[in-house]
């Protein structure tokens, strides 16, 4: 089987990582010039850490997980108002969670796949052309290639979608927040910060920050907007949205770079994922937002259920059973997603006092179970469900 994957990201990796084990023949093509290092850290449960179990690459993500010791909800002063030790968090989901860096998850699936697979960088899709018994690939370097199966695993803004399946705007819905990320390097900033993943957030705004293992710190942000494309200036706009929201956080600001990872918090939703030969994958066909702190585990869910179901059959009904195991899991974790995001970033100041009393729940005796069963709901997986 010849698969053609556009976009080595969390799903484009695993999926080729499935495929080869099983001897199929994989190209990926990948926008960026090279492996990218950015992004933001993600609380790694549920499918994805499943299927990583089943590449046997838990150990090597072990390697590189995050070193977090508290979630801290703190006021413009930099004084706790609420928090969450990580032991506790770990026990809620049975020590089946990591902290990663989305670059650490993506460097480590790189290097669990073989030699034979093929990433050509600097490439992407240009047109797609329905074959006799295939899909003839037109790549922007001027290639051809023809292919059994093309899969879009090529994030919330894919070319294939739009090529197959039509422009952008008609399976985007934002969720009314922008957020950006970046990395930057002030010692004595990250001496203040410790261990933790501090958050300062007032109405509409929350601004995160926590360290890196390889010594630097990371800038999560999240604001409220209504503006439906991404700004001309992202420095700028960061720049704006979140002054006055004290010393520490300015600090940050005084950091962000020119291009930080910056994009609409939103979902793509979508009636079916597959026409023929071509399929999507990932936030290519179901985005979550990180409101539902899920993509990359269902990027990873997703990419193992669709490799065990080509394997087992014609590409037509593998697809259509693909979606079908896929879809309700997607959904709910968007609906949970949208449930959420009112409070993760609230919009009213008093939904800021209860979520963080709330979190102090989890310290007290029965805390643990009652929020464990809530996240655990978050991270059911689409590998241990029944087929
Ligand atoms: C560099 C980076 C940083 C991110 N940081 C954040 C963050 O801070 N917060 C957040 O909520 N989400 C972030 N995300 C999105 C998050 O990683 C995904 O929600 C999740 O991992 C789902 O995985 P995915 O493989 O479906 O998509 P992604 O991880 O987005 O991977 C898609 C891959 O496709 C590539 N690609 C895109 N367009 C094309 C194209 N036209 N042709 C070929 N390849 C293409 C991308 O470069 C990327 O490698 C980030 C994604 C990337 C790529």
């Amino acid at each position: 089987m010849r698969v053609l994957i556009c976009g080595a990201g969390i799903a484009g990796l695993t999926l080729a990582w499935w495929l080869r084990r099983a001897g199929a023949e994989v190209t990926v093509v990948e926008k960026a010039t090279g492996p990218r290092s950015d992004g933001y850290m993600i609380d790694f449960f549920g499918s994805g850490y499943d299927v990583a179990e089943r590449m046997g690459i838990l150990d090597a993500l072990g390697e590189v997980a995050a070193d977090i010791t508290e979630l801290t909800y703190a006021d413009r002063h930099g004084r706790r108002s609420g928090g969450l030790c990580y032991a506790s968090f770990t026990a809620m989901l049975d020590g089946r969670v990591l902290s990663l860096m989305r670059g650490d998850l993506e460097a480590t699936l790189r290097s669990a796949l073989d030699d034979g697979t093929e990433i050509r960088y600097g490439t992407s899709v240009s047109a797609v052309r329905d074959v006799p018994g295939g899909v003839d690939v037109e790549l922007t370097d001027g290639d051809v290639r023809r292919a059994d199966v093309l899969v879009g695993a090529d994030g919330i803004h894919s070319v294939v979608r739009r090529l197959v399946f039509g422009p952008e705007e008609g399976f985007l819905h934002p969720l009314g927040y922008h957020t950006a990320s970046y990395l930057f390097d002030d010692a004595e900033l990250a001496e203040e910060v410790g261990r933790r993943f501090l958050l300062v957030g007032v109405p509409g705004r929350q601004a995160g920050l926590y360290p890196t293992r390889s010594g630097a710190l990371a800038a999560s942000l999240v604001h409220a907007s209504a503006a439906t494309g991404p700004p001309a200036r992202p420095r700028a706009e960061v720049l704006a949205a979140y002054r006055g929201l004290g010393p520490m956080i300015d600090r940050v600001l005084a950091h962000c770079p020119e291009d930080p990872y910056y994009d609409r918090v939103a979902q793509i939703r979508m009636p079916g994922w597959s026409k023929g030969r071509v399929t999507l994958l990932g936030d290519a066909a179901h985005a979550v937002s990180l409101m539902a702190g899920q993509g990359s585990s269902m990027a990873m869910g997703g990419a193992y259920t669709l490799a065990t179901e080509l394997l087992g059959a014609g590409v037509e009904a593998a697809l259509d059973r693909y979606e079908r195991r896929m879809r309700p899991f997607a959904l709910d974790k968007q609906r949970s997603g949208r449930n959420t995001a009112e409070w993760m970033v609230p919009h009213r100041a008093w939904r800021i006092t209860v979520r963080n009393r709330l979190f102090g729940l989890a310290e007290l005796p029965g805390g643990t179970a009652v929020m464990g069963r809530g996240l655990k709901r978050l991270g059911s997986s689409v590998v241990t469900a029944a087929k």
